[in-house]
């Protein structure tokens, strides 16, 4: 019996919430009394993974250098049986839950997403989880042999532990089925996924041409860029960037809504961020309900003078 646990990487560099995942991972560790394990693919920094309690490190170098959710499943698969894992904990991010369905179909695992704590109880195994888009919480007993948890972003707190972690580089081949021949990233650009803080536009920015004034700030911020979905649908930004119940969820240490009312169905993809600020003429939005701190102004007056303040602090 042990916890298996996936830490994500990207072009050879551990995801933003690692840290987390990994905390929570020993915390799991020592409430049920056994061995944490840590792997990652194609990991170029895993000594930053050495801090965290785990007993073993196992780095797979594979001959993929994009994620492949069937391909990975498998190789966890593998090693979860060799280290006779019972339970395995994964980020809820969307590669992971892609990953979490196909490796849970070959473990036959129980698999809860989203999850918010440690289990509530460990005999049978019962944990928490976010559902309806955040708006409750479930509790659900997990029955499989092998269960797979899913943690949600930004419920755990970061805790390192001095116990030394063997770190093993291990060489496998992956059986891949259809071949990616390459991914384009766009340069120095923060994703909604990674980024610490997001900064938003809604349609009270009027139309595209004013996005100089969300980018200029999300450039200062080194922040990722998104929009309430009527903006993504007329058009005047990327699908890719709509955010809310039917858009990307965000679950940031900071979330910037410039001219974005607070819907229900925005808020319920966003209420998981840490700090929310909010920008608005009208005093009556409902975003200032939700929000940490607000600005009740004109966007086209604040944004420059906001830049500006931050631009003259870095
Ligand atoms: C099934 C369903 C799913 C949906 N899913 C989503 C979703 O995932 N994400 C999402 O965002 N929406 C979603 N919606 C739409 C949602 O209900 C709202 O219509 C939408 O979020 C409103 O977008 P908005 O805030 O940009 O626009 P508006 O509601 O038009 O708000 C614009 C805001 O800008 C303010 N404003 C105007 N001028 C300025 C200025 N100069 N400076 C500062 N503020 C200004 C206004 O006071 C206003 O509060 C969904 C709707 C449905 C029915």
């Amino acid at each position: 019996m042990s916890i298996l646990l996936f830490a994500e990487s990207q072009q050879g560099k551990l995801k933003k919430g690692s840290a987390e995942l990994c905390s929570y991972g020993f915390a799991l560790a020592q409430q049920q009394n056994t061995s944490l394990t840590i792997v990652t693919i194609n990991c170029e920094n895993v000594d930053q993974l050495t801090q965290y309690g785990a007993s073993k490190l196992i780095n797979l170098n594979v001959n993929v250098d994009y994620f492949e959710a069937h391909a990975y499943a498998s190789a966890l698969a593998e090693i979860a049986m060799v280290e006779q894992a019972n339970i395995i904990v994964i980020s809820s991010s969307a590669d992971a839950k892609y990953m979490g369905g196909v490796l849970a179909g070959k473990l036959q695992a129980g698999y809860v997403t989203n999850v918010v704590e440690l289990p509530s109880t460990s005999e049978p195994l019962t944990v928490k989880h976010a559902v309806f888009s955040n708006k409750a919480f479930a509790y659900t007993v997990l029955e499989g042999k092998v269960n797979i948890i899913g943690l949600a972003n930004n419920v755990h707190e970061e805790t390192t532990h001095s116990k030394s972690t063997d770190v093993h580089q291990q060489d496998a081949h992956m059986d891949i089925k259809c071949t990616q021949s390459s991914i384009e990233q766009i340069q120095g650009k923060a994703t909604i996924a990674d980024a610490d803080v997001v900064v938003s536009g809604g349609r009270g920015l009027k139309g595209p041409e004013n996005w100089g004034l969300i980018e200029d700030l999300a450039d200062v911020l080194g922040a990722a860029t998104a929009c309430s979905k009527p903006v993504s649908d007329m058009g005047w930004r990327p699908h890719s960037e709509h955010v809310g119940q039917t858009g990307k969820p965000v679950a940031t240490n900071l979330y910037i809504a410039v001219g974005i009312s607070g819907a229900i169905q925005h808020l319920a993809g966003v209420n998981a961020s840490k700090v929310k600020v909010v920008i608005n003429t009208d005093p009556e939005a409902p975003f200032f309900k939700a929000a940490d701190y607000g600005i009740v102004g004109d966007a086209f007056e604040v944004l420059p003078k906001l830049t500006e303040k931050l631009k003259a602090r870095t």
